[in-house]
C-alpha cells in the first residue's frame, strides 16, 4: 500500500494533468502550495484557503517550527494539523535550505550540520535522522529528505561535492524514514469521508530531491543516484538562488521530463507566475513559493496583465479592481484605488486583500494550466499568458 496514489490523467507536449490522493485531500496538479512558513499562510485564514481559494495543500517549514515553538509542544496537540487545524494535505521541507541560509552560523561535517538559532543563538543540529523524526511528529502528508543547498555560484567541484553528501544524506533520510514510518507512528484522517475516499495507510510519503545547480551533467548524475534509491516523489531544489533565468530554463528544459514519469514532479521555492507556466511546461507537477504573500506586504500584486506596483500614484483615482480577470473576492469587491490608499496609510488590510489576491491568481493560474492540458491547448494557454504578463510590464509598472 502506497501512501500517496499518483494518477497522470492528461499529457500536452510535456506538460502533465494528473492527481495526488492523499489521506487527508484529493490534489488535482498541476499545483501550487501555499507557503504556511510558520505553521500560517501570512495573512490568509484557513477559512479562506479552504473555502474560496481551494488550496489543496500547503507548506509547512521544519526549521521555523522545530525551533517554534517546537516539536514537543506540537506533539501534545498531536501534530501539525491538529496545532494549526489546517485539514487538507501539508508537505513539509527538510530544514535544510533554511540552515543553509544562515552561513555564519553553521557547521557543516558528514554526519549533519549545527548551527545557531537565529531566535535565540542556542545550538542545535540537524541531520538526515533528526529531520525525519521532526517531520514525522509534525505529520505531514509529504516528507522532504534532508539535503545540502550549496549557493548557485558555488563552482562545478564544490557542487559536486555537495550533490554526493545530498546522495548519502539521501539514503540516510529514507532508511530512518522507514524506521520511524514503521513504528507505532500513526494519524487519523480528518473525517470519516475523507478516510473511506483514500485507500491508503496514513503514512508519509517521502520525496527525494535532484540537486547539481546549472550544471547539467550533475543534474544528471543527482537524478541517477535519487531515483536509485527510490523515492514517492522526486524534487528540483537548488534552482532560484541567484543564477540567471536562462540557466533555471535550461535544468527545467533538460532535466524535467528526465524525471520518473510514475511520480510526482516537484519543483521546489519557485517563482514567478511566468516560471511556473514554463517549470509546466517542462513537465513539472507541483510549486511552493513565498513570493504571493512576501509581494503582498509590500504592495506588490500579480495580474493577467503583469505586475501592479499599488503605490503607483496612477491608481489614486482607479475605480477598477486589481485583476479584471481575477474571481477571487478582492477583485469582486475593492478597487485599486481604495487598496492604494490602505496600502499608503499603512493599515495592514492592504497586505491581506493583496496577499489574498496573489495566492488566488497563482492558485488559479496553476488550474487554468491543468484544464488547457486536459483540453490539448496547453500551448495556445501558455502563449496567451505570457503575452498577456507583458501588458503593465511593457509600460514599466
Ligand atoms: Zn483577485
Amino acid at each position: 500500500m502506497k501512501p500517496i496514489h499518483w494518477k497522470i490523467e492528461a499529457t500536452d507536449g510535456k506538460a502533465r494533468a494528473g492527481t495526488i490522493v492523499t489521506r487527508r485531500s484529493v490534489i488535482e496538479t498541476p499545483v501550487f502550495m501555499p507557503v504556511g512558513t510558520q505553521g500560517a499562510v501570512k495573512g490568509i485564514r484557513f477559512e479562506w484557503l479552504e473555502d474560496e481559494l481551494d488550496a489543496r495543500i500547503i507548506l509547512g517549514n521544519t526549521y521555523h517550527l522545530f525551533l517554534r515553538p517546537g516539536v514537543d509542544i506540537i506533539n501534545r496537540f498531536g501534530g501539525l494539523h491538529k496545532f494549526t487545524s489546517w485539514n487538507r494535505a501539508m508537505l513539509t521541507d527538510s530544514g535544510g535550505f533554511q540552515v543553509f541560509s544562515l552561513t555564519d552560523l553553521r557547521k557543516l561535517n558528514e554526519d549533519g550540520v549545527e548551527f545557531r538559532s537565529h531566535l535565540d543563538g542556542s545550538k542545535k543540529i540537524l541531520s538526515p535522522e533528526v529531520s525525519m523524526e521532526i517531520q514525522a511528529a509534525l505529520g505531514s502528508e509529504i516528507v522532504m529528505v534532508f539535503d545540502e543547498c550549496p549557493p548557485g555560484d558555488a563552482g562545478y567541484d564544490a557542487t559536486k561535492t555537495s550533490l554526493e553528501l545530498t546522495a548519502r544524506w539521501a539514503a540516510r533520510s529514507k532508511a530512518r524514514f522507514n524506521d520511524v514510518q514503521s513504528a507505532s507512528f500513526s494519524l487519523s484522517p480528518a473525517s470519516e469521508e475523507q478516510a473511506e475516499a483514500c485507500t491508503l495507510n496514513g503514512k508519509q510519503a517521502l520525496f527525494g530531491i535532484i540537486q547539481g545547480a546549472g550544471h547539467l551533467d550533475l543534474r544528471r548524475e543527482s537524478l541517477d543516484r535519487t531515483v536509485e534509491i527510490g523515492f514517492d516523489g522526486y524534487a528540483i531544489g537548488g534552482l532560484s538562488v541567484g543564477e540567471e533565468k536562462v540557466v533555471m530554463y535550461e535544468v527545467l528544459d533538460q532535466i524535467a521530463h528526465q524525471m520518473p514519469n510514475d511520480a510526482p514532479r516537484y519543483l521546489m521555492g519557485v517563482g514567478t507566475p511566468e516560471d511556473l507556466v514554463e517549470a509546466v511546461n517542462a513537465g513539472v507537477d507541483i510549486f511552493d513559493c513565498v513570493i504571493p504573500t512576501r509581494n503582498g506586504r509590500t504592495g506588490s500584486a500579480f495580474t493577467s496583465r503583469g505586475k501592479v506596483n499599488i503605490r503607483n500614484a496612477k491608481f489614486s483615482t482607479d475605480t477598477g479592481p486589481l485583476d479584471p480577470n481575477c474571481e477571487c473576492s478582492v477583485c469582486k469587491r475593492y478597487s485599486l484605488g481604495y487598496l492604494r490608499h490602505l496600502n499608503n496609510a499603512g493599515e495592514m488590510t492592504a497586505a491581506t486583500l493583496i496577499s489574498h489576491h496573489n495566492v488566488a491568481f497563482f492558485l488559479s493560474t496553476m488550474r487554468k494550466a491543468r484544464e488547457a492540458i486536459l483540453e490539448s491547448r496547453f500551448p495556445a494557454f501558455r502563449k496567451d499568458f505570457l503575452s498577456g504578463l507583458h501588458e503593465n510590464n511593457a509600460e514599466g509598472v
